[in-house]
């Protein structure tokens, strides 16, 4: 038991994300919105909890995440029209934006809906480096009715240049793209009563988990990194042997769309991936595990692929579709590694950038009575677009110096004589120059970069 003095943590497998590196998600995220403006998608914001029973129905009972994984509540009736209902907080968002593109009627523009969105989501999972039980996601998808070309290969391959482009642009080193196709929904059913027949007489071999996932979802097994199973898992059937011509062909469009804009790829016909409603293609993009990652075993930066008959298991007309989810403390975890470990010196990177930046100017008031001076200064400076930091009139001069240093590029002196005569002391920090302004131009002298 807790005493009641004692503090109050964040729960364990969430955290405060705090400054400066919320300056770096922000700038991720504002790349992530400029790069999904330039292929035409457009934000949705979906609740974070929804009916219980679009999980089960979307992401699949059997899965872990809708087994073991879902914060779930009876959540109670307040009124006699309500009914109590179980709800549930999302724990993805593709069912979320699937339910939406149905409940809105997205589908009867005849137009391919993209969409994007960006916000945390939950899962009770075994808490560690890159894993959270509230963890942030940057995600895509691209669906509509068949008549709008929802089903070609070309919108695959769409995505996943799109994808090697947001890499790209944030700078991430050394990433890899893997993918595979599970084909169709009867693919994967034939293939599935294969596996489990290919498993039957060996699954007693297998570790503990692999029996369970053997009996409730084969799929799950070829996913498995338990070592002493990797002989057995690689003598199972493939599922590249199962597809039918439709699905062969489109991997195989999808494949060559990727080789003619020099997307580099690998083929892993393991890659299966956790959720029921994939078919066709699936993906990951992942990067060198180790410490250098920052990512240690969790080296998955992002995951996604097609569902073309998801639409329809919740109800909805029929609206193939492709899509992704980014794991966004991920992303920023290995930016901030692969920073640190420099692995490319020379380069700009977006990590160490952020981490340096300093304010424009820090305003030292010389005594109390100067305060309102000071703010009225950083009003006028703020306003002309510049970043300042407000002392006190109470901190000695060398105080000011040491907190200015600290949080801003130059220093700005306000006592009474500056004041009086509208001539400002600043000093620049980087080299060591003090000199006089006038009032008058201050603003484009502070907005100057510092070396000069
Ligand atoms: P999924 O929705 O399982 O396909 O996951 C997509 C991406 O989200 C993964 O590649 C990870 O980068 C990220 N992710 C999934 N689960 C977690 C978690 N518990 N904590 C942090 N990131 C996660």
């Amino acid at each position: 038991m807790s005493t009641p003095s004692s503090p109050i943590k964040a729960v364990r497998g969430t955290r405060d994300l705090l400054p400066p590196e919320t300056a770096l998600w922000a700038r991720v995220e504002s790349i992530a919105r400029d790069v999904f403006s330039r292929y035409g998608f457009g934000e949705i914001r979906t609740p974070i909890f929804e009916a219980t029973e679009l999980f089960a129905r979307g992401v699949g009972e059997e899965t872990d995440i809708v087994s073991k994984e879902m914060y779930t509540w009876e959540d109670r009736a307040r009124a006699q029209s309500e009914k109590a209902q179980s709800l549930t907080l999302r724990p993805e968002n593709t069912a979320g934006v699937v339910r939406a593109y149905i409940e809105h009627k997205l589908g009867d523009s005849g137009q391919l809906q993209k969409l994007f969105y960006l916000g945390p989501q939950f899962r009770r999972e075994r808490p560690q480096r890159g894993r959270y039980r509230q963890f942030w996601q940057i995600g895509a998808e691209v669906l509509g009715p068949p008549s709008a070309g929802s089903e070609s290969p070309i919108r695959d391959a769409e995505v996943l240049e799109m994808l090697a482009t947001l890499l790209d642009e944030l700078g991430v080193k050394g990433w890899r793209l893997e993918l595979n196709s599970v084909g169709s929904a009867t693919d994967r059913l034939r293939y599935v009563a294969a596996l489990r027949e290919a498993l039957a007489p060996v699954k007693h071999q297998m570790s503990e988990d692999n029996q369970r996932r053997a009996e409730t979802n084969p799929l799950r097994v070829l996913d498995s990194k338990a070592p002493e199973d990797q002989a057995l898992i690689d003598s199972l059937p493939k599922i590249a042997d199962y597809l039918d011509d439709d699905s062969r062909a489109h991997f195989d469009a999808v494949l060559a769309a990727l080789a003619a804009c020099g997307i580099p790829y690998t083929v892993n016909p393991r890659l299966v991936r956790g959720l029921d409603y994939y078919t066709r293609t699936t993906f990951e993009f992942t990067i060198p595990s180790g410490d250098a990652s920052g990512l240690g075993t969790q080296n998955a930066l992002l995951g996604g692929g097609r569902y073309d008959g998801l639409s329809e298991m919740l109800g909805g007309p029929r609206a193939p579709g492709i899509g992704f989810a980014i794991g966004e403390d991920r992303l920023i975890l290995a930016l901030q590694a692969q920073a640190e470990a420099a692995l490319n010196p020379g380069a700009p990177h977006l990590a160490s950038e952020m981490w340096v930046q300093k304010l424009d100017a820090y305003i030292a008031p010389l005594g109390p009575e100067r305060n309102p001076a000071a703010l009225t200064l950083a009003r006028e400076l703020r306003r002309a677009g510049l970043s300042v930091e407000v002392g006190d009139g109470t901190f000695r001069l060398k105080k000011s110096f040491e907190a200015a240093d600290k949080a801003a590029r130059r220093i700005v002196i306000l006592g009474e004589d500056e004041l009086q005569s509208g001539i400002l002391t600043v000093k620049t920090f980087s080299t060591g120059m003090q000199t006089k302004v006038n009032r008058a131009e201050l603003a484009v002298y502070l907005s100057t970069p510092a070396s000069e």
